[in-house]
């Protein structure tokens, strides 16, 4: 009887993931999703559905759309809603305007700052939800430390954006003069990498000439600079590729 059940359950299972609301995974946008959070009511793909569980059971309980069976109050939830749904009306009614929601193709520390984000922390819940914990992305400027070029040893910096287009940094906030700086416009990609020299929290930003290795201090650290500058360079402020269009381009130094 209970494997009749089961099966019953397993269909209705396998029907939800048919539709195109549920086709790819709440958090990531990967077309293989196979996992459920069974209370947040979203279907996940096997690498989420990983950091879902590491979240623990009172955040979000994880099962498998095939592998485990399914009580009929648990389908009856999961019909309730669909992937599409519950991110437009819960989980990500309240995303910044313009967010870049991390991929599939991003490092799991970075998937796993969202995933804090989205459900533990409730960062992108509607406006009235009580507990939430939101992240201020107009912050544009922190510590971080960065690796060094010829040096290849970890210097504490304070990390600035300016104009949208120049990332300086300097030895403290309140230091007049940077020790270098970065030109995004020239900049093609922002990678999250999960950890480098047992430093967390890295990030790399890449261009022509050098590739630049970053770590922060907290994942949230992290997730927001990784967002704010992938932003930046999606958002640069047109001119020339040369000289950043203002004809000011900052000197170099070191
Ligand atoms: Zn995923």
């Amino acid at each position: 009887m209970g494997s009749i059940v089961d099966e019953k359950q397993k269909e209705r299972i396998k029907e939800l993931l048919k539709l195109p609301e549920n086709a790819i995974c709440a958090d990531c946008g990967s077309p293989d999703v196979q996992w459920a959070s069974i209370n947040l009511g979203v279907f996940i793909c096997i690498v989420c559905a990983g950091v879902h569980r590491h979240l623990g059971v009172h955040i979000s309980r994880v099962k498998s759309a095939n592998l485990d069976s399914w009580k009929e109050s648990e389908v009856d939830m999961m019909e309730s809603t669909n992937n599409e749904k519950a991110n437009r009306e819960i989980w990500e009614a309240a995303l910044p305007p313009g967010f870049i929601k991390p991929t599939y193709g991003d490092s799991i520390g970075l998937k796993e700052q969202w995933i804090i984000a989205k459900y533990s922390n409730k960062s992108f819940s509607p406006p009235n939800t009580k507990d939430a914990k939101r992240i201020n992305f107009e912050v544009k400027e922190g510590w971080i430390v960065k690796k060094g070029e010829v040096v290849k040893s970890w210097k504490k910096r304070w990390l600035r954006l300016i104009d949208g287009e120049y990332l300086y940094y300097y030895k403290g906030p309140t230091e007049k003069s940077h020790c270098g700086f970065i030109s995004l416009r020239e900049s093609g990609q922002i990678d999250s990498v999960s950890e480098v020299d047992s430093k967390p929290y890295c990030f790399i930003i890449s261009t022509p000439k050098r590739r630049y290795l970053i770590s922060c201090n907290t994942g949230e650290d992290m997730f927001r600079w990784i967002e704010v500058l992938r932003q930046a360079v999606i958002n640069m402020p047109p001119g020339t590729a040369s000289n950043g269009g203002s004809g000011k381009i900052p000197k170099m130094s070191y």
